[in-house]
């Protein structure tokens, strides 16, 4: 071998040495980057994680914060919404703002209060006084609950006194004509008006007040043949007044004819339940006696069902029927 061709071969190999040498120190410092690299990643991770974390606990106490404020609203409403037997005039006046809702089932459901779930029960006696009366007090002492009766004219001695028992127990006595006497108090707005005075006047001289419930002979959407007023007049006159009318939204139909199966009046109560205010009819008559009968299997149903008992008041959110004049 020459001396040149040595010499070429050691330069090739110093070279190949030399760029052995360079990419094993690249090789070095690529690795050390990528290390660090990833150390970074880690810690940008990691600093994510602590960010939602803290987001995650500050929303927690905002949703706490809802919560407590949702809480407080709902007993405020309670103490607002709690029906009491007191009417008085400026609460009264301010009931004929819910007659612009004509629906009935929209009436109730309207309402945003009890968002606490509580569900009423308004038990109403219509056509009374009556032989009735004394069993149906005795019923309602016995559950200590308390009822609304609409009540007709009816001015002897033994009726007064029946007037006075319902009031003395603490049940509300409302308005349901003094008449009842459909062509009669239906002829005019001034006939109407000539019994509404009468039936005021007459429970104001058993409690001292004027009242201020009514419920219409027939309902509020009632069609008879022989009303002569507009049901809208009539209604837009008791709201002049201070006047609230209810119709109802749980019908036992005791009053489709007498002495009805109490097994069906009971089926039907237990079976319409279905309001946040359930407005019960029943009739307190004479010829109703099988309503009396049913009457501790309907408040028994009540309870059962969780409802709360309430008379109704100018608080009560007014169950109203669509008027179809
Ligand atoms: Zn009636």
């Amino acid at each position: 071998m020459s001396v040149n061709k040595r010499k070429r071969k050691n330069i090739v190999l110093l070279s190949m040495f030399a760029v052995t040498v360079i990419l094993l120190v690249f090789c070095v410092v690529f690795a050390f980057k990528l290390g660090s690299l990833q150390s970074q990643i880690d810690d940008l991770k990691e600093a994510r994680a602590l960010k939602l974390q803290m987001e995650v606990a500050s929303a927690n106490a905002a949703v706490g914060q809802e919560e407590t404020k949702v809480a407080q609203a709902t007993d405020g409403q309670d103490g607002e919404n709690e029906p009491s037997n007191s009417q008085n005039e400026s609460s009264a006046t301010a009931a004929p703002e819910q007659s612009t809702e004509p629906d009935e089932a929209d009436v109730p459901e309207a309402e945003p209060t009890d968002t606490d779930g509580t569900r009423y029960v308004y038990l109403t006696f219509d056509d009374g006084p009556s032989k009735n009366t004394e069993r149906i007090l005795t019923i309602l002492d016995q559950y200590n609950v308390k009822a609304t009766f609409f009540v007709n004219g009816r001015e002897d001695a033994v009726n007064m006194e029946r007037y006075r028992k319902i009031a003395d127990a603490g049940h509300t006595l409302a308005m349901h004509s003094y008449s009842h006497d459909y062509e009669k108090m239906y002829a005019c707005m001034e006939a109407f008006v000539e019994d509404y005075e009468r039936i005021s006047a007459l429970i104001e001289s058993v409690t001292g007040e004027r009242p201020t419930l009514y419920r219409f002979p027939g309902g509020s959407s009632n069609k008879l043949s022989v009303r002569k007023v507009s049901m809208t007049a009539l209604a837009d006159f008791l709201h002049g007044e201070g006047v609230e009318y209810f119709d109802w939204n749980v019908d036992t139909t005791d009053g489709e004819g007498p002495n009805r199966d109490p097994a069906v009046l009971i089926s039907n109560v237990a079976n319409s339940l279905k309001n946040e205010h359930n407005v019960i009819l029943m009739h307190d008559a004479g010829d109703h006696d099988t309503t009396v009968d049913a009457l501790p299997s309907i408040i028994q149903t009540c309870i059962d069902q969780g409802l709360t008992f309430s008379v109704i008041s100018a608080d009560t959110p007014a169950v109203h029927h669509t008027i179809s004049d």
